[in-house]
């Protein structure tokens, strides 16, 4: 199965919840700085980056495209 990477640049994150709407799966808001975790990721050189496969691709998308900083990226 493919996998695709996605990347998190949390330290400009705002904690609104939208990725956590979008994709529950993967995202959560933390409770200790109410910023949104992307969950099972690794952080390399301040970007939180977790591989993913295909099926859980469209709604990682979703988030990607509402963030409203932008700071999701797909890397595919
Ligand atoms: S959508 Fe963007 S700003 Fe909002 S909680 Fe998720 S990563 Fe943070």
């Amino acid at each position: 199965m493919k996998i695709v990477k996605i990347a998190h640049y949390r330290e400009k994150c705002i904690g609104c919840n939208s990725c956590v709407e979008q994709a529950p799966d993967n995202w959560i808001i933390s409770k200790s700085d109410g910023k949104s975790v992307l969950l099972g990721s690794k952080l390399k050189k301040d970007i939180f980056v977790k591989e993913i496969t295909l099926d859980q691709l469209d709604s990682n998308i979703k988030a990607a495209r509402d963030c409203p900083v932008r700071i999701i990226k797909i890397l595919k």
